[in-house]
């Protein structure tokens, strides 16, 4: 996806933050446009064009909730980000269940979101471009649906243990490392001071690995991480 042909549509109530994150998306090269409040949201992603929206949850007339399940009723494909004061596990669940792709707890960096962005397109853009089904032994995983299955069994996983997931099936037999991890499924630079993948790998472990044998997903000490097939 051309970056310079993105549309972002910005739902969020506060002129400081809308106006900050307007403009950090159109000096980064995308095209910004901000509701002020949940029914001007739902107005504008109707009639116009979007890629990708940000969507605050406490709005005027309607909350981001609300509208997010809107959206999702006539669109399973729009990237959702929601944004909110609120950082409760709860809210960040309930986010979830009606239908956003990723959540953001205010205030953040802008870098952050940016990379939530461009990691969230790329998902789309792999999907579009991509083969639509990648496999390795009983592991399926579907491209265009998201859709995971091991043994014929329907695994559900967030949106970036999914990325995690594909990016190691596309490089299955190879080990990747942590700093190929970083670039390729956060879109960061590694540093070492975090351990942001090896958690993930690890909840990956646990849906993937944890009732299957053989298991898929193995460390190599101090390398990196390969799909395989093996004990461990
Ligand atoms: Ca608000």
């Amino acid at each position: 996806m051309n970056q310079l042909n993105t549309r972002i549509l910005v739902v969020e109530d506060e002129p400081k933050v809308a106006s900050f994150v307007q403009r950090g998306l159109e000096k980064n090269g995308f095209s910004a446009e901000i509701a002020f409040d949940g029914l001007m949201g739902k107005r504008m992603f109707e009639t116009g064009d979007y890629d990708l929206i940000i969507l605050d949850i406490n709005l005027p007339y309607k909350n981001g909730f609300e509208l997010c399940k809107e959206i999702r009723s006539s669109n399973q494909k729009i990237p959702i980000i929601m944004l909110t004061a609120l950082g409760t596990t709860e809210d960040k669940l309930s986010g979830f269940d009606y239908g956003a792709d990723d959540y953001l707890v205010k205030p953040f960096e802008f870098r952050e979101l940016l990379a939530r962005i461009r990691s969230l397109l790329k998902r789309i853009s792999i999907a579009e471009t991509g083969g639509n089904i990648l496999t390795f032994l009983d592991l399926e995983v579907n491209l265009n649906t998201y859709e995971v299955k091991r043994n014929g069994k329907k695994i559900d996983l967030t949106q970036k243990e999914f990325a995690l997931l594909v990016y190691l099936l596309r490089n299955k037999g190879r080990v990747v490392s942590r700093v190929d991890i970083a670039e390729k499924v956060w879109d960061i630079t590694f540093d070492t001071g975090t351990n942001v993948i090896d958690v993930y790998v690890n909840f990956l472990r646990k849906k993937i690995d944890k009732d299957f044998s053989p298991k898929l997903i193995h460390t190599q000490t101090g390398v990196g991480y390969i799909l395989k097939a093996g004990k461990e």
